[in-house]
Parts: C-alpha cells; sequence; structure tokens
C-alpha cells in the first residue's frame, strides 16, 4: 500500500485509474435523501453510488443520486455497465432517471438486483410523480434477479453476496478477482449483541470494506430497527474481518463536513484502516503483498473532494 506523494499526480492517476486500473470510486456517499449545501460540500450531498473497476468490467453499485454525477462525468460516450443494486429503497435509485447515458442507444447496462427492480424502476418513471417513463431510456437494458447468498460472475469477477438486515432486505456484495476483494455493506444493521455471521465471512479479508455508518454510537438506540449501523460497529467488523480498509458510507443526511471528519478521526483511532466516504474519493487497488494487516496506516486524508490513494 502506498500514498500518492503529490495532489497533481494523484489526481491524474486517479482519472487514469477510472479508466483501466483496478479501483473504487464513489460517486455518492449519503444515506436517506441527498443533502447538499454549504455545509456538507466537502464530503458531498449525494446519495449512494459506487463505481468498481476490476479486471477490466465497470461494476456500478447503487444509483443513488451519485449516478447522475457518473453520468455528467461519462458525457456523450456509450455507457458499458453493470448496475448492482443493494436495495430499492429512493436513495438507491433515485438517481436513475438522471443519468444520461441510460438514454444513449449505444448504452448498454446489465441491471441486477431484487426481483422487482424492474418494476420499482417504472413506477419510479411514472404519474403523478415523473414525466417520462423507463422505456423512454434508449440504452440496451437487462434486468436479472439475484437471491441474496448466491454467487454469480461479471466477466472473470466472482460476486458473492449475502443477505443484509435491513426493512424489506438488502443485499451484500464482495466483488473478488485475482486475490483482490471489495465489500459494500449498505444498508444494514448489526445485531444486537456480536457481528453479523454472514457479513464477517463476506468480509473476510477485503481489502476495501464499505459500511453503513449512519449513526453514531450515542444516537444509535434512538433508532433501532431502522435499518443502519454505526462507524463503531464498521470498526469492530473491520477488524474481526481483517479488512485492509473500511470506508465509512451512507453518511445521515444531518451529518456536516465537520462531524463526519470528528467520526473520522474517533473511527481512526480505533481502527487504522477506517476513513470516510467522500465524493471524489478514488481507491486504486494496488499489487498485493505489501502492507497486510496494517490496513490504512499508510493512508492519510489529502484533498477531501479529489482524493487518489494507493490500497
Ligand atoms: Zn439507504
Ligand atoms: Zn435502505
Amino acid at each position: 500500500m502506498k500514498q500518492q506523494q503529490n495532489p497533481t499526480t494523484a489526481s491524474n492517476e486517479a482519472n487514469e485509474a477510472n479508466e483501466a486500473a483496478d479501483s473504487v470510486r464513489f460517486w455518492g456517499v449519503r444515506g436517506s435523501i441527498p443533502s447538499p449545501g454549504p455545509h456538507t460540500a466537502q464530503v458531498g450531498g449525494n446519495t449512494s453510488c459506487v463505481e468498481v473497476n476490476l479486471a477490466g468490467e465497470r461494476v456500478i453499485i447503487d444509483g443513488g443520486s451519485g449516478l447522475r454525477q457518473l453520468g455528467t462525468a461519462h458525457g456523450a460516450l456509450p455507457l458499458d455497465a453493470h448496475l448492482l443494486f443493494s436495495h430499492l429503497h429512493w436513495d438507491h435509485i433515485q438517481g436513475v432517471p438522471f443519468c444520461g447515458p441510460l438514454y444513449n442507444p449505444r448504452s448498454r447496462v446489465r441491471m441486477l438486483g431484487p426481483a422487482d427492480l424492474h418494476a420499482a424502476l417504472a413506477k419510479q418513471m411514472s404519474g403523478p410523480t415523473f414525466p417520462v417513463s423507463l422505456e423512454v431510456m434508449g440504452a440496451r437494458l437487462s434486468f436479472e434477479p439475484i437471491r441474496p447468498g448466491a454467487t454469480l460472475r461479471i466477466g472473470a469477477i466472482t460476486v458473492r453476496t449475502a443477505p443484509l438486515s435491513h426493512p424489506g432486505g438488502a443485499i451484500g456484495y464482495r466483488l473478488e478477482h485475482a486475490g483482490r476483494a471489495v465489500v459494500y455493506a449498505s444498508d444494514t444493521e448489526h445485531p444486537e449483541h456480536g457481528l453479523d455471521a454472514a457479513l464477517l465471512e463476506l468480509a473476510a479479508n477485503a481489502d476495501v470494506l464499505i459500511y453503513d455508518a449512519q449513526y453514531t454510537p450515542e444516537e444509535y438506540p434512538q433508532r433501532v430497527g431502522w435499518g443502519h449501523s454505526t462507524w463503531l460497529k464498521g470498526c469492530e467488523l473491520a477488524e474481526a474481518a481483517r479488512a485492509r480498509a473500511l470506508v465509512l458510507f451512507h453518511h445521515d443526511p444531518t451529518r456536516d463536513d465537520d462531524a463526519v471528519a470528528a467520526i473520522e478521526a474517533t473511527a481512526r483511532a480505533r481502527f487504522a484502516g477506517a476513513r470516510a466516504a467522500r465524493e471524489g474519493l478514488v481507491l486504486t487497488l494496488d499489487t498485493r503483498g505489501e502492507a497486510k494487516g496494517s490496513a490504512g496506516a499508510a493512508m492519510t486524508r489529502g484533498d477531501a473532494a479529489r482524493d487518489g490513494v494507493h490500497l
């Protein structure tokens, strides 16, 4: 694991990494509802959307409002991607109607997720709350249901899944190729005692564990049963799973930049590989073999808005 030497190089390399190298890019890191404004500008206000480039495949996880940003950055180019949905709550699908490349007839997007994925996206794009239908999208779209617990393939990537603890259910994903693994576990609530065994197994030795840290441990007792977890449970899970890096994700919409930074600092004191998700953050998956077990110790924050980090 090595830290970029200078910000300019980091930014350029991060852009190139988006096209070629194995990487994780955060387009939307917020939970529940977009929360733009001056007090959230550093962390970002868009809801859940993460892009994983692995083994030459572009995999997008969740279609929150961050997906609009991804689409805008992609421009007029056709998009060839796999779009995995954890579940169908608004903050995970609301960016779909605003993703420009989905209207490009040359785009080809394979959508995978809960069985009622197509129905939910079609309903979202219907009257009286939306002007045009899903059929207006010109891209070649396919829809495939995933049963939580199933294993599937995306090109050379092995995708393992696990059921998460969330009202209505949610799917956790582990994307693995050539010994590198990225795990996405949002939205999920930790058990009353101990850790979620299925999630612990899913996250085992992950290079990157993206985890639902919507609440603080102090807030959580007032939100039991709402389907979200805390930074502390994230640290415990990452430690037990021997994950290299923990990315605190799905920030509460009430959390401003200072509050996220404070949580990040507290979490890092507990687990050295912890960091807060921010829009524009890019984690590049480096070659394996070095720094295993010293997860994130070499990582520093850098530019909060445009951050390139080698793992
Ligand atoms: Zn959510
Ligand atoms: Zn949810």
